[in-house]
Protein backbone atom coordinates (compact mmCIF):
# COMPACT_ATOMS: atom_id res chain seq x y z
CA UNK A 1 0.00 0.00 0.00
CA UNK A 2 1.64 3.65 -1.23
CA UNK A 3 2.07 6.10 1.84
CA UNK A 4 -0.31 8.83 1.91
CA UNK A 5 -0.24 12.07 4.31
CA UNK A 6 -1.76 11.55 7.09
CA UNK A 7 -1.28 7.77 7.26
CA UNK A 8 -0.79 6.35 10.64
CA UNK A 9 -0.38 2.27 11.89
CA UNK A 10 0.50 0.14 14.48
CA UNK A 11 3.97 -1.65 15.71
CA UNK A 12 3.28 -4.63 13.10
CA UNK A 13 2.33 -3.34 10.23
CA UNK A 14 3.43 -0.87 7.92
CA UNK A 15 6.06 1.62 8.93
CA UNK A 16 5.32 0.28 12.82
CA UNK A 17 6.78 -3.45 11.51
CA UNK A 18 10.67 -1.48 10.42
CA UNK A 19 10.56 -1.08 14.40
CA UNK A 20 10.38 -4.67 14.66
CA UNK A 21 12.98 -5.28 11.91
CA UNK A 22 15.10 -3.22 14.41
CA UNK A 23 14.63 -4.96 17.46
CA UNK A 24 15.09 -8.34 15.56
CA UNK A 25 18.71 -6.91 14.53
CA UNK A 26 19.11 -5.95 18.51
CA UNK A 27 17.53 -9.15 19.86
CA UNK A 28 20.46 -10.88 17.10
CA UNK A 29 23.36 -8.92 18.22
CA UNK A 30 21.99 -9.14 21.80
CA UNK A 31 22.80 -13.43 21.69
CA UNK A 32 26.21 -13.04 19.07
CA UNK A 33 29.52 -14.07 21.01
CA UNK A 34 30.84 -10.28 21.05
CA UNK A 35 27.94 -8.05 21.28
CA UNK A 36 28.33 -3.80 20.61
CA UNK A 37 26.06 -3.90 23.11
CA UNK A 38 23.14 -6.08 24.68
CA UNK A 39 19.58 -4.97 24.76
CA UNK A 40 17.65 -7.46 26.73
CA UNK A 41 14.33 -6.07 25.58
CA UNK A 42 14.02 -6.56 21.90
CA UNK A 43 13.29 -10.11 21.85
CA UNK A 44 10.43 -9.12 24.72
CA UNK A 45 9.54 -7.11 22.00
CA UNK A 46 9.26 -9.49 19.56
CA UNK A 47 7.73 -12.51 21.33
CA UNK A 48 4.78 -10.16 21.94
CA UNK A 49 4.61 -8.83 18.63
CA UNK A 50 4.37 -12.89 17.83
CA UNK A 51 1.76 -13.32 21.01
CA UNK A 52 -0.33 -10.98 18.70
CA UNK A 53 -0.27 -12.17 15.39
CA UNK A 54 2.82 -10.89 13.80
CA UNK A 55 4.93 -12.96 11.58
CA UNK A 56 8.44 -12.78 11.93
CA UNK A 57 10.22 -11.96 9.03
CA UNK A 58 11.70 -15.47 7.17
CA UNK A 59 13.97 -16.67 4.36
CA UNK A 60 15.02 -13.57 1.96
CA UNK A 61 14.21 -10.77 4.48
CA UNK A 62 15.82 -12.35 7.80
CA UNK A 63 18.34 -13.03 6.12
CA UNK A 64 18.60 -9.32 5.00
CA UNK A 65 18.30 -8.63 8.33
CA UNK A 66 21.10 -10.42 9.04
CA UNK A 67 23.17 -9.43 6.28
CA UNK A 68 23.00 -6.02 7.44
CA UNK A 69 23.46 -6.71 11.18
CA UNK A 70 26.79 -5.26 11.48
CA UNK A 71 25.51 -1.76 10.22
CA UNK A 72 22.63 -2.25 12.30
CA UNK A 73 24.76 -2.88 15.74
CA UNK A 74 27.36 -0.48 14.87
CA UNK A 75 23.94 2.41 14.74
CA UNK A 76 22.97 1.25 17.53
CA UNK A 77 26.30 1.57 19.41
CA UNK A 78 26.66 4.72 18.32
CA UNK A 79 23.65 7.03 19.09
CA UNK A 80 24.22 4.72 22.53
CA UNK A 81 27.72 6.75 23.06
CA UNK A 82 25.87 9.93 22.54
CA UNK A 83 23.34 9.98 24.81
CA UNK A 84 26.28 8.91 27.24
CA UNK A 85 28.79 11.86 25.77
CA UNK A 86 25.78 14.38 26.15
CA UNK A 87 25.32 13.05 29.97
CA UNK A 88 28.91 13.20 30.72
CA UNK A 89 28.40 16.83 29.44
CA UNK A 90 25.95 17.45 32.09
CA UNK A 91 22.97 16.78 29.34
CA UNK A 92 19.89 15.75 31.34
CA UNK A 93 17.32 16.44 28.77
CA UNK A 94 16.87 13.97 25.48
CA UNK A 95 14.48 13.51 22.57
CA UNK A 96 14.09 10.28 20.87
CA UNK A 97 11.98 11.09 17.58
CA UNK A 98 10.22 8.10 16.02
CA UNK A 99 11.81 6.04 19.49
CA UNK A 100 9.85 2.48 17.85
CA UNK A 101 10.96 -0.37 20.40
CA UNK A 102 14.24 1.60 21.20
CA UNK A 103 14.86 0.94 24.55
CA UNK A 104 17.74 3.07 25.84
CA UNK A 105 15.35 4.95 28.62
CA UNK A 106 15.65 1.66 29.93
CA UNK A 107 18.96 0.12 29.19
CA UNK A 108 21.77 2.91 29.95
CA UNK A 109 23.24 4.03 32.41
CA UNK A 110 21.66 7.95 32.95
CA UNK A 111 22.88 10.65 34.61
CA UNK A 112 20.80 11.58 37.82
CA UNK A 113 17.59 13.28 37.14
CA UNK A 114 17.76 12.95 33.46
CA UNK A 115 14.75 12.66 31.73
CA UNK A 116 13.84 10.96 28.08
CA UNK A 117 11.02 12.33 26.09
CA UNK A 118 9.99 9.72 23.15
CA UNK A 119 8.05 10.44 19.96
CA UNK A 120 6.46 8.05 17.98
CA UNK A 121 2.70 6.87 16.66
CA UNK A 122 0.64 6.23 19.47
CA UNK A 123 -0.28 2.47 18.86
CA UNK A 124 3.88 1.77 18.58
CA UNK A 125 4.75 3.59 22.04
CA UNK A 126 1.82 1.98 23.78
CA UNK A 127 2.43 -1.73 22.73
CA UNK A 128 5.95 -0.96 23.71
CA UNK A 129 4.85 0.38 27.18
CA UNK A 130 2.93 -2.60 28.02
CA UNK A 131 5.32 -4.76 26.51
CA UNK A 132 8.12 -3.62 29.39
CA UNK A 133 5.07 -2.83 32.32
CA UNK A 134 4.13 -6.64 31.96
CA UNK A 135 7.79 -7.98 32.57
CA UNK A 136 7.77 -5.46 35.35
CA UNK A 137 10.71 -3.29 33.43
CA UNK A 138 11.54 -0.20 34.49
CA UNK A 139 13.16 2.85 33.24
CA UNK A 140 16.59 3.79 34.53
CA UNK A 141 15.13 7.85 33.82
CA UNK A 142 12.19 9.62 33.92
CA UNK A 143 10.51 8.67 30.92
CA UNK A 144 7.82 10.51 28.91
CA UNK A 145 6.15 9.06 25.87
CA UNK A 146 4.25 11.74 23.28
CA UNK A 147 2.06 10.15 21.31
CA UNK A 148 2.05 12.19 18.21
CA UNK A 149 2.68 11.58 14.53
CA UNK A 150 6.03 13.79 13.46
CA UNK A 151 4.38 15.20 10.43
CA UNK A 152 1.44 17.07 13.05
CA UNK A 153 2.12 19.67 15.61
CA UNK A 154 4.51 17.75 17.77
CA UNK A 155 6.44 20.46 19.24
CA UNK A 156 3.42 21.62 21.33
CA UNK A 157 2.33 17.82 22.49
CA UNK A 158 6.52 17.81 23.51
CA UNK A 159 6.15 21.06 25.31
CA UNK A 160 2.75 19.66 27.03
CA UNK A 161 4.48 16.53 28.03
CA UNK A 162 6.91 19.32 30.09
CA UNK A 163 9.85 19.11 27.77
CA UNK A 164 11.93 22.43 28.55
CA UNK A 165 13.28 24.44 25.48
CA UNK A 166 15.28 26.82 27.96
CA UNK A 167 17.55 23.13 29.17
CA UNK A 168 20.26 22.05 26.48
CA UNK A 169 18.84 18.82 24.84
CA UNK A 170 20.10 15.94 23.01
CA UNK A 171 18.41 14.95 19.91
CA UNK A 172 18.10 11.37 18.02
CA UNK A 173 16.88 10.83 14.81
CA UNK A 174 17.55 6.81 14.33
CA UNK A 175 16.00 5.26 11.18
CA UNK A 176 13.59 7.95 10.15
CA UNK A 177 14.39 10.44 7.47
CA UNK A 178 13.08 8.26 4.37
CA UNK A 179 9.87 7.47 5.96
CA UNK A 180 9.18 11.45 5.96
CA UNK A 181 8.49 13.76 3.08
CA UNK A 182 11.03 16.11 2.12
CA UNK A 183 9.43 19.31 3.39
CA UNK A 184 8.69 17.08 6.86
CA UNK A 185 12.45 16.33 7.23
CA UNK A 186 13.22 20.54 6.67
CA UNK A 187 10.23 21.01 9.27
CA UNK A 188 11.75 18.82 11.70
CA UNK A 189 14.80 20.40 11.61
CA UNK A 190 13.39 23.79 11.39
CA UNK A 191 11.65 22.72 14.32
CA UNK A 192 14.43 20.70 16.58
CA UNK A 193 16.15 24.66 16.30
CA UNK A 194 13.63 26.40 17.08
CA UNK A 195 13.36 24.26 20.83
CA UNK A 196 17.13 23.72 21.20
CA UNK A 197 18.70 25.72 23.55
CA UNK A 198 22.55 26.21 23.16
CA UNK A 199 24.47 23.84 23.60
CA UNK A 200 22.01 21.20 22.45
CA UNK A 201 23.25 18.17 20.79
CA UNK A 202 22.01 16.03 17.52
CA UNK A 203 22.71 12.93 16.17
CA UNK A 204 21.40 11.98 13.11
CA UNK A 205 21.38 8.82 10.56
CA UNK A 206 21.18 10.53 6.92
CA UNK A 207 21.51 9.66 3.73
CA UNK A 208 24.98 10.76 1.91
CA UNK A 209 24.63 13.48 -0.60
CA UNK A 210 23.65 12.70 -3.92
CA UNK A 211 21.55 9.65 -2.46
CA UNK A 212 18.06 10.80 -4.12
CA UNK A 213 19.45 11.70 -7.33
CA UNK A 214 18.38 10.01 -10.55
CA UNK A 215 21.39 7.76 -10.86
CA UNK A 216 22.00 6.58 -7.83
CA UNK A 217 18.23 5.79 -7.32
CA UNK A 218 18.23 3.87 -10.95
CA UNK A 219 21.10 1.84 -9.86
CA UNK A 220 20.05 1.07 -6.58
CA UNK A 221 16.58 -0.21 -8.10
CA UNK A 222 18.39 -2.26 -10.37
CA UNK A 223 20.27 -3.96 -7.30
CA UNK A 224 17.63 -4.40 -5.39
CA UNK A 225 15.16 -5.29 -8.37
CA UNK A 226 18.36 -8.04 -8.67
CA UNK A 227 17.80 -9.32 -5.08
CA UNK A 228 14.33 -9.34 -5.29
CA UNK A 229 14.52 -11.83 -8.08
CA UNK A 230 16.60 -14.06 -6.32
CA UNK A 231 14.23 -14.34 -3.23
CA UNK A 232 11.22 -15.10 -5.73
CA UNK A 233 13.61 -17.51 -7.68
CA UNK A 234 13.89 -19.65 -4.09
CA UNK A 235 10.20 -19.25 -3.76
CA UNK A 236 10.48 -15.98 -1.28
CA UNK A 237 9.01 -12.48 -1.16
CA UNK A 238 11.61 -9.60 -0.47
CA UNK A 239 9.48 -6.42 0.45
CA UNK A 240 10.92 -3.54 -1.79
CA UNK A 241 12.20 -0.99 0.92
CA UNK A 242 10.83 1.99 -0.81
CA UNK A 243 7.16 1.17 -0.57
CA UNK A 244 7.14 2.72 2.51
CA UNK A 245 9.65 5.54 1.73
CA UNK A 246 8.92 8.92 0.12
CA UNK A 247 11.49 8.60 -2.39
CA UNK A 248 11.77 12.76 -2.71
CA UNK A 249 15.17 14.68 -2.79
CA UNK A 250 15.69 16.32 0.23
CA UNK A 251 18.18 18.88 1.95
CA UNK A 252 21.64 17.00 2.78
CA UNK A 253 21.53 17.00 6.71
CA UNK A 254 25.00 18.24 7.62
CA UNK A 255 25.06 21.24 4.98
CA UNK A 256 20.89 22.20 6.51
CA UNK A 257 22.17 21.97 9.79
CA UNK A 258 25.58 23.75 9.91
CA UNK A 259 23.45 26.62 7.67
CA UNK A 260 21.35 26.57 10.76
CA UNK A 261 23.65 27.19 13.33
CA UNK A 262 25.15 23.76 14.20
CA UNK A 263 28.47 22.92 14.50
CA UNK A 264 28.92 19.15 12.59
CA UNK A 265 30.61 16.74 11.54
CA UNK A 266 29.50 13.16 9.58
CA UNK A 267 31.46 10.44 9.66
CA UNK A 268 30.16 7.50 6.82
CA UNK A 269 28.28 4.24 7.39
CA UNK A 270 31.75 2.44 6.45
CA UNK A 271 34.00 4.39 8.03
CA UNK A 272 31.62 4.10 11.34
CA UNK A 273 31.47 -0.16 11.01
CA UNK A 274 35.15 0.17 10.62
CA UNK A 275 35.52 1.75 14.17
CA UNK A 276 34.02 -0.87 15.56
CA UNK A 277 35.98 -3.33 13.58
CA UNK A 278 32.25 -4.27 11.57
CA UNK A 279 31.69 -4.31 8.18
CA UNK A 280 28.90 -5.31 5.39
CA UNK A 281 30.01 -9.23 4.66
CA UNK A 282 31.19 -9.27 1.08
CA UNK A 283 28.35 -10.90 -0.57
CA UNK A 284 25.74 -8.09 0.30
CA UNK A 285 24.62 -6.81 -2.54
CA UNK A 286 24.93 -2.93 -2.32
CA UNK A 287 28.77 -3.57 -0.76
CA UNK A 288 27.69 -0.34 1.24
CA UNK A 289 25.63 1.84 2.83
CA UNK A 290 24.36 5.23 1.67
CA UNK A 291 24.20 6.70 4.95
CA UNK A 292 26.60 8.85 7.28
CA UNK A 293 26.16 9.35 11.14
CA UNK A 294 26.05 13.43 11.64
CA UNK A 295 26.67 14.77 15.06
CA UNK A 296 26.44 18.66 16.08
CA UNK A 297 26.32 21.17 18.72
CA UNK A 298 23.87 23.77 18.87
CA UNK A 299 26.07 27.31 18.64
CA UNK A 300 24.49 30.70 19.20
CA UNK A 301 21.70 31.26 17.56
N1 LIG B 1 14.45 4.85 15.98
C1 LIG B 1 13.97 3.52 16.30
C2 LIG B 1 15.11 2.55 16.36
O1 LIG B 1 16.13 2.81 15.74
O2 LIG B 1 14.95 1.52 17.01
C3 LIG B 1 12.91 3.04 15.33
C4 LIG B 1 13.30 3.02 13.89
S1 LIG B 1 12.06 2.31 12.83
C5 LIG B 1 13.06 1.95 11.43
C6 LIG B 1 11.11 3.71 12.27
C7 LIG B 1 10.22 4.30 13.33
O3 LIG B 1 9.81 5.58 12.86
C8 LIG B 1 8.95 3.50 13.62
O4 LIG B 1 8.83 3.27 14.98
C9 LIG B 1 7.84 4.43 13.11
O5 LIG B 1 6.64 4.29 13.82
C10 LIG B 1 8.50 5.80 13.29
N2 LIG B 1 7.93 6.83 12.42
C11 LIG B 1 8.07 6.95 11.09
N3 LIG B 1 7.38 8.00 10.63
C12 LIG B 1 6.79 8.56 11.71
C13 LIG B 1 5.92 9.68 11.87
N4 LIG B 1 5.51 10.42 10.84
N5 LIG B 1 5.51 9.99 13.13
C14 LIG B 1 5.91 9.25 14.18
N6 LIG B 1 6.72 8.17 14.07
C15 LIG B 1 7.15 7.84 12.85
Amino acid sequence: MARTDDDSWDVTESVGATALAVAMARANETVSETPLFTDPYAQMFLDAAAARGWRPPTGAMAQRIRAIGNYAASRTKWFDEFFLAAGAAGIRQSVILAAGLDARAWRLPWIHDSVVFEIDQPQVLQFKEEVLTSHRVTPKARHVAVPVDLRQDWPKALRDAGFDASEPTAWSVEGLLPYLPADAQDLLFERITELSARDSRIAVEAFTAGFFSEDHLAQRRERIAQMRAEAAEAGDDLPDPERLWFVEDRAHVPDWLNEHCWDVGALPADDLMARYHRSLPADTTEGTMSTEFVEGVLLEK
